[in-house]
This record gives structure tokens, sequence and C-alpha cells, in this order.
């Protein structure tokens, strides 16, 4: 048991820098804190190993983690609101982003097993390759990986037509599994800006 924290970051704001969406000077207050808090350092590692054993993730770009169910399921538990959509093999879906949500994620099912490597690569609609997730964690994915794309770069994207590659990577040739397709509308809002 660690002591309690008399001022707990929260998970809102733990999820928000694992996944590196905090401004510098936010995060730089969330390490501090992290380095004396054993508290709060238990609870990130929590959600952490929740999420599947990725414990940072890029920057720059769409893409920012495959998680696992049971981190959906926790924090949706704590409160965080989240925007999923379900899509099967071949299937398409109409998204968006709303300002209420804390999340957002695509719930792509395949049939996975057997299979030793596998990638996920984020395509616009003419089917060019923009970005790739390697090798993601599909032990105990029960048949589905679940995507979180960067939900700032959601708030800011126009319309558009995303393609979602899972592809299986075989000594060294890469086969498709399956293709999702997310035909995207902007926030009922309007982009936020800053
Ligand atoms: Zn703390």
């Amino acid at each position: 048991m660690s002591a309690a924290c008399g001022t707990p970051l929260g998970l809102s704001l733990l999820v928000d820098y694992w996944l590196a969406e905090l401004a510098p000077a936010d995060e730089e207050r969330v390490e501090a804190h992290l380095l004396g808090c054993a508290s709060c350092g238990y609870e990130l590692r929590s959600l952490v190993n929740l999420a599947g054993g990725i414990r940072r993730v890029t920057r720059k770009g769409a893409v920012r983690a495959v998680v696992t169910r049971a981190f959906l399921e926790r924090v949706a538990a704590d409160g965080l609101r989240v925007r999923e959509y379900r899509v099967a093999p071949g299937g398409s879906v109409q998204c968006t982003v709303a300002p209420e949500d804390d999340l957002v994620v695509a719930r792509l099912s395949a049939g996975l097993e057997g299979i030793g490597r596998v990638d996920l690569a984020i395509c616009d609609d003419s089917g060019r390759e923009r970005e790739r997730v390697r090798d993601i964690p599909v032990s105990g994915a029960h048949g589905e990986v679940v995507f979180l794309p960067r939900t700032a770069s959601l708030r800011a994207a126009p319309a558009g037509v995303d393609r979602l590659k899972l592809l299986a990577v075989e000594q060294g040739a890469e086969r498709l599994l399956a293709e999702y397709i997310f035909v995207h509308t902007p926030s009922p809002a309007g982009p936020a800006r800053g």
C-alpha cells in the first residue's frame, strides 16, 4: 500500500500524460509530482499495465496507442467519457469527436489467432500509408484490436476518409488481414481553436 496522496493527479490527467497530450509545462508539473508521490506513480503504472504494456507513445502523428479492453473498462469506470466505434473487417463507420469526449477508440474486430506479428497501418483514402504502429500486442486480444487515435488530432481534423489496415507480417512479407474505413466528420462544435 502506498501512502495516500493529498493532491492526487487524477486519472484524466494521468491518461493525458501517458498519451503525451499535455502542454510541456503541465507535463513537467506531472513529472515532478510523480517523482515524489508513490501513490500517483502506482496509479500510473496500473493504468499502463492495463493498457497492454505500451508505456509512452509518440508525440507526433495521429496514432497513439493500441490498448486492451481492460483499459477501456477501467477508464470508463473512473468516469472518463469514451466514444467507441466498433467496426467489422471490411466495414466502414461515420465518426466524429464531441467536445465532451475524453477519449475516442476504434474497436477493430479481426481473427488474430496464431498470428505472430500484427501491424496497424493508417492510410489516406487513396491507400497511401501515413503512419504505422508496429508489432501491436494481440495476445489476449479477444478477436479485436482497440486503437486509440490522438484526440487533439481528431479535434483538428477536417472531414475526410481514413483507411485502417491490419497487416500480418510473416518472414518479411505482409499480408492484409482486414481493412476498416473511417469517414470522419468534424466535431459538431467545430474544430477547437486555441
Ligand atoms: Zn500524488
